[in-house]
């Protein structure tokens, strides 16, 4: 039994007496960069009673000195290597043995059902949260010159790397950004909700770049199921990870953020990883979309 006090961050429940999943009793490599104390330290993952959602209930130190990192902690993952290198190492990975790989088939696979072929002009992607760049370099050599790509990236060293690729337009800065960035037909989110402690509002703030008539939305995040599979000092357990998801609150997610889920599905990648990705669209892009096929 947890005495958490926090409500939970996707649908609202009260955590207070919300049952504990797993306990972490050692800071992480983040935390232990940042000096979050060993002694007597101890994290806990708590599922929330209504939508299912595992939270991660830090520390009030970890709290405290965490937000530090939080959008440059490249430089803790990277001490003895480059992004640079991760990169072509991940590119150069048989496809049948990249996760990446995977999902960049499979957002395409949905493309090809979704937009209609020849819809004037190239489409637009937007992947928030690019880090090495792998999925939306391979998206591009795989969807042809239909598309364009824009990956925004907060961490200085990872966006470093991206421009270097001169393969996309980068942009530096934390989502959602103050200024205008146009719209987009698609927004890819691989790996990031799960970094986010309100994450819904961060999937309301894709809405507005959203273009009105096509606006699909790819989620990608760690499966809740890693609580109960993977050993404590796993790195889908660690203390920049604020949820963990199911198949019914990542849906729950969608729809506390005003979307609409068009696919749900768990999947083990090629790594071994659980995963649970989404589809989703706007109410009003799915209505549209109704009429026009009528
Ligand atoms: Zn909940």
């Amino acid at each position: 039994m947890s005495s958490v006090i926090q409500p939970c961050a996707i649908c609202g429940t009260s955590l207070a007496g919300a049952r504990e999943l797993i306990a972490v009793t050692k800071p992480d490599r983040f935390e232990q960069a940042v000096g979050v104390p060993a002694q007597d330290y101890r994290r806990v993952w708590v599922e929330c009673p209504a939508c299912g959602a595992a939270t991660d209930v830090l520390p009030p130190e970890s709290q405290r000195l965490l937000p530090q990192v939080e959008s440059a902690y490249y430089a803790i993952d990277f001490k003895n290597s480059s992004i640079g290198e991760k990169f072509v190492k991940i590119m150069a990975l048989d496809p049948a043995r990249s996760d990446n790989a995977m999902r960049v088939e499979r957002v395409l696979t949905f493309c090809r059902g979704w937009f209609a072929p020849g819809q004037g002009g190239p489409l637009r992607a937007l992947d928030v949260g690019a880090g090495t760049g792998v999925f939306p370099a391979r998206f591009l050599e795989r969807s042809g010159a239909n598309w364009t790509m824009t990956a925004v990236e907060p961490d200085p060293l990872a966006a470093e790397h991206l421009k270097s690729l001169k393969r996309f337009e980068v942009i530096e800065d934390v989502f959602p950004m103050q200024r205008d960035i146009g719209r987009f037909d698609l927004v890819t989110l691989n790996k990031v909700v799960e970094h986010f402690d309100r994450p819904v509002e961060l999937l309301q703030a894709i809405v507005p770049v959203l273009a009105p008539q096509s606006a699909l939305v790819y989620i990608e995040v760690p499966d809740k199921e890693t609580t109960v599979s993977r050993a404590t000092d796993d790195n889908i357990l660690g203390a920049l990870h604020r949820h963990l998801y199911d198949l019914k609150s990542l849906l729950a997610l969608i729809e506390a953020a005003g979307l609409i889920g068009l696919q749900v599905e768990r999947i083990v990648d090629p790594s071994g990883k659980l995963s649970v990705f989404c589809f989703a669209t706007t109410p009003a892009a799915l209505r549209q979309r109704n009429q026009a096929s009528t």
